[in-house]
């Protein structure tokens, strides 16, 4: 017997019934993000694999046990996108959008691929919204990219739910002082570090500061502190930040941890993180990457940005039941027409509705059927009226308009009179 088909683990289909809550968070964030004056730009799934080696670091979890990468048919390496910065800093660099000292301020949407463990929260094809800014190196604009979070984090009604996790990685003449400092430290209890830190002391030290393993997190206590190696430079900006942070009303907490898993970042780093969906608490993550594009091949170009994590903010959507009505009614109307007769003239009347009332959302009835069908249907698409033709309506050109949710009575409209009646009593979401 043949295995039935499946999605690759990890892997998710989003269901007819998980829709409209994604377009409700896609929408939000896109009228957001057009408020703020930031401009969509998209890359394509696929780029070359060399792309991510050299922007997200050799010796960092993605590109180390990550990424799905295969042989093109002409022999080349290409790899499915793991995160969208890279791919963006190509995309400006390659049509010169940046060049002059340009600023752009870009957001972009899609799904990103990591072949990681699958849990809650985890997956192997996952979705990410993410912010760049090119061109602007103060901290107005790190602050801005905050505030619009914070913002959004109103409007979907989560924003007790998440709190802000800030520190600063310096310049990188900083943060190679303060990586001296580190390893030396560290290389003087080398045997009460896990293994992993003992690899990544060699390969990546700052990311032994975000180890999960307590041993080593014990060791830590008393390691150097990155706030203490900042240079002025750093510092004012860092301060700028939080300045106008606090000016924002916007709480966060310092954690000198915080790090995050890719090599580019510089000075600023920041995550939003969530006590409400276990152990994959980071719903949007981001920090400044000043040194990136340079690095990549550009011009010196500083750069700031974030992604949100699309699965885990719908997830906590639904843990906390912020889920608004007017999304879970798809259907205003429902058209049930009995004999062929009414069916020809509902076909009719639905299109001249929907010319009449263009944000009308009507379901015509297909199948035929008999009343009792119709109606379940009706019924079952979550419609508030069913609109009903049968010979009797036909013949007197009315159109009997039925209340399914219990508001009052059926009543005979007129055809032409039908389009100004379901105005008055069909309030649009
Ligand atoms: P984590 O520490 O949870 O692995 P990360 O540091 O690898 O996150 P980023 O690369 O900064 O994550 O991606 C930004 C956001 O994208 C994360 O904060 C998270 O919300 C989401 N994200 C990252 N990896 C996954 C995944 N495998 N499945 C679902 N969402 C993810
Ligand atoms: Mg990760």
């Amino acid at each position: 017997m043949s295995k039935s088909l499946q999605a690759i683990r990890g892997m998710n289909d989003i269901l007819p019934e998980q829709t409209p809550l994604w377009r409700y968070f896609e929408s939000t964030v896109a009228r957001l993000l057009d408020n703020y004056g930031y401009k969509q730009i998209r890359m394509p799934i696929v780029e070359f694999t060399e792309l991510f080696k050299r922007s997200i670091g050799e010796v960092t979890d993605i590109v180390e046990k990550e990424m799905y990468t295969f042989e093109d048919r002409n022999g080349d390496s290409l790899t499915l996108r793991p995160e969208g910065t890279a791919a963006c800093v190509r995309a400006v660099l390659e049509h010169g959008i940046t060049g002059g000292g340009q600023t752009q301020k870009l957001w972009y949407i899609g799904p990103m691929f990591r072949h990681e463990r699958p849990q809650k929260g985890r997956y192997r094809q996952f979705h990410q919204i993410g912010c760049e800014v090119f061109n602007l190196d103060g901290p107005d604009i790190d602050a801005e990219l905050i505030v619009l979070t914070w913002r959004l984090w109103g409007q979907l009604g989560i924003r007790d739910a998440v709190k802000l996790e800030l520190n600063s990685l310096g310049t990188s003449e900083s943060r190679g002082r303060y990586r001296e400092a580190l390893v030396e430290y560290l290389s003087a209890h080398l045997d009460k570090l896990d293994e992993d830190s003992q690899r990544r002391l060699k390969t990546n030290p700052l990311r032994v500061l975000d180890t999960k393993n307590a041993d080593t997190q014990a060791v830590l206590v008393d390691a150097p502190k990155m706030a203490d190696y900042l240079d002025d430079e750093s510092r004012t900006h860092f301060e700028g930040l939080k300045a106008r942070l606090d000016a924002a009303g916007i709480p966060y907490v310092i954690n000198p941890k915080l790090v995050r898993g890719l090599d580019y970042y510089s000075k600023t780093v920041f995550e939003w993180v969530t006590d409400k969906l276990g152990a994959q608490g980071t719903v949007c993550a981001g920090g400044r990457y000043d040194g990136l594009v340079e690095q990549m091949g550009g011009k010196p170009t500083t750069g700031v940005g974030f992604a949100m994590g699309i699965e885990r903010l719908i997830l906590l959507l639904e843990t906390l039941e912020q889920i608004p009505e007017e999304i879970s009614r798809q259907v205003d109307v429902y058209l049930c027409a009995f004999g062929e007769a009414a069916e020809l003239a509902g076909l009719a009347l639905s299109e001249q509705l929907r010319d009449q009332l263009p944000s009308l959302r009507l379901q015509v009835n297909a199948g035929a059927g008999s009343f009792k069908s119709q109606f379940k249907k009706a019924d079952k698409s979550g419609a508030l009226y069913a609109l009903i033709l049968g010979d009797d309506e036909l013949a007197q050109q009315v159109v009997s308009v039925k209340p399914l949710r219990g508001q009052g009575e059926q009543q005979s409209i007129a055809f032409d009179a039908l389009a100004a009646h379901l105005a008055t009593c069909i309030v649009q979401g």
